[in-house]
């Protein structure tokens, strides 16, 4: 069943989503080469706890260990902070983040690059983002499901990019996952027609290489199944009376 939001629902969402914004503006400073994902954890669980009422809404979600999910080159998502893994001049991180303040949930992601990184794989980050930016511009009382799939579709068509067609977007609100899923794949038109009081998180996952994508040894990350460099940027979206809003950007 799909929980419609209340405007006020929907500013305290908001007020959920602006520490994750926040928190991306200072952890953009710390991806260098030579830090380890789990010092990136306890960055953001500190901030994020620092919020009076706010929570990693991630940690212990489904058993997993970490406050947020930090994922380099070939991992797509869920990749569990670990102080053995040490950024490389040239990698890319993606950091998926989950607040729960006050009871209400937010989700948003985004790739960065650590240090310089080549043409191609800049490439993947701004074509991801695009994609995102587009799917979120169907977000009207008058679409559907499928036209937001679409949208990442037509952005990644032609290209050399594969969508990882096989992880979903999702509802968000007391729960970081809550219904309708979200494909990035989809037929205008088709699927359930959004009305207010929905709220998105919508985040397409683009490869370079494999659309395919398999679960490493530690049953978490997932990775894709040709290790090619994968993206992810995702936000939290409100179709309000107003229209889309999206509650993770700053
Ligand atoms: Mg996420
Ligand atoms: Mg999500």
């Amino acid at each position: 069943m799909i929980h419609l939001k209340t405007e006020k629902e929907i500013e305290m969402i908001a007020n959920s989503g602006l520490i994750i914004a926040k928190l991306f503006a200072e952890i953009k400073s710390l991806v260098v080469p030579g830090v380890d994902t789990a010092d990136l954890d306890t960055f953001a669980e500190t901030f994020i706890r620092s919020h009076k009422g706010a929570i990693p809404a991630f940690k212990g979600l489904y058993g997993f260990p970490g406050s947020v999910c930090v994922s380099v080159n070939e991992e797509v998502v869920h990749g569990i902070p670990n102080k053995d893994r040490v950024l490389m001049e040239g990698d890319i991180l993606s950091i998926d983040v989950g607040v729960k303040l006050n009871g209400w949930c937010s989700d948003s992601a985004w790739t960065f690059s650590v240090g310089e990184i080549d043409k191609e794989t800049s490439e993947l980050l701004s074509m991801t983002e695009e994609s995102l930016n587009r799917a979120v511009a169907t977000v009207t009382k008058d679409s559907y499901i499928g036209d937001i799939g679409a949208a990442v579709m037509n952005c990644v068509e032609g290209t050399k990019y594969s969508i990882i067609k096989d992880l979903v977007g999702h509802g968000i609100g007391r729960d970081v996952h809550e219904e309708p899923q979200v494909p990035n794949l989809g037929k205008s038109g088709h699927g359930i027609q959004l009305r207010e009081g929905m709220v998105l998180a919508i985040e397409p996952m683009l490869s370079c290489g494999s659309a395919e994508i398999v679960t490493a040894d530690d049953e978490w990350t997932i990775v894709t199944q040709d290790r090619s460099l994968s993206a992810h940027f995702e936000h939290t979206v409100a179709l309000t009376s107003q229209g889309a809003r999206v509650l993770t950007r700053a």
